[in-house]
């Protein structure tokens, strides 16, 4: 067991079932609201290597890297390799397996599980927080409909429940975690608000699935973005930023300080990492865009 993952286990133990405990609902509480981890995704940074791009991640102040599970096993030894010598780590890993969890085809789902059996076991070794996953896309919701026994929704959620039991318990070993995210109607029909997959976390029971949440799908879907990210609570681990046109936060119109007030009072201990695209040079445009997160960070700290 290496250290990462000694960590992340010890760090479980600590905050012994607070996660799944429904009735605690935040993190550890803070006096005073921590600094703002910010992340992004490793395509939005300029590089032709994952070590080019680490120097720009940290030339541009950044405290982490996002990456694809997209043949991620096979990069692991180039990444640590990469991150040797620096202090900026690896925030979550963003999907890239194969198949859906919730197919009606036996082998559409055995794809999924063992594709992310092994971007897990990779999470585990880069620290990445955890695996994140999103239970069926739009394309992707074809469990038929068996009503009065099971409706499309109430079958998928069922069949959803009993493939992460084993699956969450697999991450806890790999020292992560899979992290449900929640997207809005247009790319998904089963799983839309964060509130819903804490629900389908509380029917897992298992310490290995937690939750994400993402603003540009919460500004679609959720009323009050600080309601759900309070709904969320111990169970959010990671988070994506955009803004409401899906490009950099702080090229839109969004207002981020209710949502970072909110983290800040759950006392969220994971990263906010960007997946949009870019208006612009993204050597001028990123650090311009660190600066606005801080700035609304700290304003949320005021309010
Ligand atoms: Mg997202």
């Amino acid at each position: 067991m290496n250290a990462t993952r000694r960590n992340f286990i010890r760090n479980l133990a600590c905050s012994a079932g607070a996660a799944f405990l429904m009735g605690k609902t935040a993190h550890a509480a803070k006096s005073e609201a921590a600094p703002m981890k910010i992340s992004t995704q490793e395509g939005l940074l300029p590089g032709a290597t994952v070590a080019e791009r680490l120097d720009s991640l940290e030339k541009y102040g950044f405290d982490a890297m996002e990456l694809s599970g997209g043949g991620l096993p096979g990069r692991v030894k180039e990444i640590q390799e990469a991150l040797k010598g620096r202090d900026v780590k690896i925030s979550a890993v963003c999907a890239g397996y194969g198949g859906c969890l919730i197919s009606p085809d036996a082998a559409e789902r055995n794809t999924a599980v063992e594709d992310m059996k092994k971007i897990l076991a990779a999470c585990g070794e880069l620290g990445s927080t955890g695996l994140i996953f999103v239970p069926a896309f739009k394309s992707q919701y074809n469990v038929p409909d068996l009503s009065p026994y099971k409706s499309k929704y109430d079958l998928s959620r069922a069949l959803l429940v009993e493939q992460l039991k084993p699956l969450g318990e697999y991450a806890l070993s790999c020292g992560t975690r899979l992290l449900m995210e929640p997207l809005n109607r247009y790319e998904a029909q089963f799983l839309n608000r964060v509130a819903d997959a804490v629900a389908i976390c509380g029917e897992v029971g298992s310490k290995g699935v937690c939750v994400m949440a993402d603003f540009f799908h919460m500004n679609i879907e959720e009323a009050d973005k600080a309601a759900a990210i309070h709904a969320g609570g111990a169970l959010l681990h990671h988070i994506h930023l955009a803004d409401n046109t899906r490009k950099l936060p702080g090229q839109g119109e969004m207002n981020y300080v209710p949502g970072f007030r909110a983290l800040q009072q759950i006392g969220y201990p994971d990263y906010c990492s960007l997946e949009c695209g870019i208006l612009g040079d993204a050597k001028e445009e990123l650090p311009k865009c660190v600066k606005f997160l801080r700035e609304q960070w700290s304003l949320a700290a005021k309010a």
